[in-house]
């Protein structure tokens, strides 16, 4: 795909492959309408107004749809489009899909929709991603934080703070062009500005790490000796039954992993217990594993079993941790009263350091503690509320933001300095331009590609 590539008809099936109730085919370009007339009973068009009709190919029915309609430049594309709902069976889509590609469309490449939507100036780079963001979102919450920046806050920002970085060059510029006429801007002006465009940036950078790890998730491992109850935690937090329980040591093998949404994606990670040996072959493979699995976690569920108190193996696992962030979850507190609920105690007294570790009593099977236990996990997930971040950016944005405030930051000790104006406007001008970079005006296919690639065809 190219930028100059001259805009052809596309289509693609905008619906997931699967048989469902409705299945969409997407028609965008020129030909959009030419190309339904063909193959349609219906076509007397009102804009955003369903028809409702017969797709044929030579005067063969092949299903009962609704066409929609929108004319350029009032659409998705901003350019004709059109919108097919039918059937949504595999074969149905796929008929119609191949009666608009025999009539003149192309198949659409991943995310060329969103790509002709931003070509075409119906979005900005920022909300284009945000499009990417809310299909691909590993939550509901981040569904929720992307469709911010599709309506644009982002965008909101950068601007705002492009046209303040535009504002100040255009008064150094003046002063330097028409010297007789315009005085320069006082260099404390300068110094004042730069600093508080900065500390805008660094406002939305701030959230950076946050949306990092909404996009992507954090991988929480549960450990523990065997029978300490890590599978029944494992389920508990997961609403299901997928890992084996049992009363014998050593049953979980292998790895296991899940999705939780706790606002934040969580990769669950049940591992095998951690034994210093294992009894047979299988089971030290599984304990392998979850030595590797720790090396992977962000977050460790440290499981032990409150009715047995604390051993030397635990102490041995809160050895291997100890350099990780982690939760010890006090297992079993059903069978045991509440003067027995002294681990913190007796981890006092079994270890060496003077750290008091704070555990959190539950019982994986009676489910008390367990949504304390996740409130618990949510915030040392997260650090962060996602209700709270006001700006969900991606690493490529991330990245112009960094650029931007670098160059600011050489004009703001240029400017300390009071050097020549002429040269704090180089700086001031590359800010600008790793701006224009974040919000798509001053792009190179290359970029494009990579980020339209990550779309899924339809969209
Ligand atoms: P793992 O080897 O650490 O994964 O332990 P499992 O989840 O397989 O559990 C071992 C045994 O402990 C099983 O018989 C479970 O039913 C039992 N168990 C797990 N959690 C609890 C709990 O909270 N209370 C009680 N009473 N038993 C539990």
């Amino acid at each position: 795909m190219n930028i100059s590539e001259e805009f052809d008809t596309i289509t693609a099936i905008s619906t997931p492959f699967g048989n469902g109730g409705v299945g969409v085919i997407r028609i965008s370009g020129d030909k959009a309408f030419d190309i339904i007339e063909k193959i349609f009973t219906n076509c007397k068009f009102e804009p955003h107004r369903f028809n409702h009709g017969w797709i044929t190919d030579d005067s063969v029915k092949i299903d009962e749809v609704l066409v929609l309609p929108f004319f350029a430049p009032n659409s998705y594309t901003g350019e004709n489009v059109i919108e097919i709902q039918c059937h949504g069976g595999v074969n149905v889509v796929r008929n119609i899909l191949n009666l608009v590609l025999k009539n003149g469309a192309r198949m659409a490449e991943k995310g060329e929709f969103t790509k002709r939507a931003f070509l075409n100036k119906r979005m900005d780079l920022s909300q284009a991603e945000a499009v990417a963001d809310i299909i691909h979102s590993k939550t509901s919450e981040f569904a929720k934080l992307s469709v911010k920046n599709l309506s644009g806050s982002l965008r909101e920002k950068t601007n705002e703070i492009k046209n303040e970085i535009f504002e100040v060059l255009s008064k150094i510029l003046a002063g330097i062009d028409f010297p007789e006429d315009v005085k320069e801007p006082e260099y404390d002006y300068l110094t004042e500005k730069f600093e508080d465009i900065i500390a805008q940036i660094d406002k939305v950078l701030a959230s950076a790490n946050a949306s990092n790890i909404l996009r992507q998730g954090i991988a929480v491992s549960i450990v523990g000796k065997p029978n300490v109850g890590k599978s029944s935690l494992f389920n508990t937090l997961l609403n299901l039954d997928r890992a084996i329980v049992t009363d014998i040591a050593g049953t979980t093998r292998d790895v296991l992993k899940e999705t939780l949404d706790l606002g934040v994606p969580v990769t669950l990670i049940d591992t095998a217990g951690i034994r210093k040996e294992g009894e047979n072959k299988v089971e030290e493979i599984g304990i392998e594993y979850s030595k590797q699995s720790l090396n992977e976690a962000d977050l460790i569920i440290f499981v032990c079993d409150v009715a047995q108190g604390i051993n030397d193996d635990d102490l041995a696992i809160l050895e291997l941790i100890k350099d990780k962030k982690y939760i010890i979850a006090a297992n079993k507190a059903d069978i045991v009263n509440s003067s027995q609920r002294n681990l913190e105690q007796q981890l006092l007294k079994l270890q060496s350091n003077e750290n008091k570790l704070s555990c959190t009593y539950i019982s994986a099977l009676t489910g008390e503690g367990i949504e304390d236990l996740r409130k618990i996990l949510t915030s040392k997930v997260c650090e962060i509320e996602p209700d709270m971040l006001e700006y969900v950016t991606n690493v490529r944005q991330q990245a112009c933001l960094s650029k931007t405030r670098a160059a600011l930051e050489q004009a703001l000790i240029a400017s300390k300095l009071r050097e020549l104006q002429d040269l704090i406007s180089i700086d001031v001008k590359s800010a600008l331009l790793a701006l224009d970079e974040l919000t798509g005006e001053l792009i190179t296919d290359d970029i494009l590609d990579n980020i339209f690639e990550h779309f899924c065809i339809g969209k």
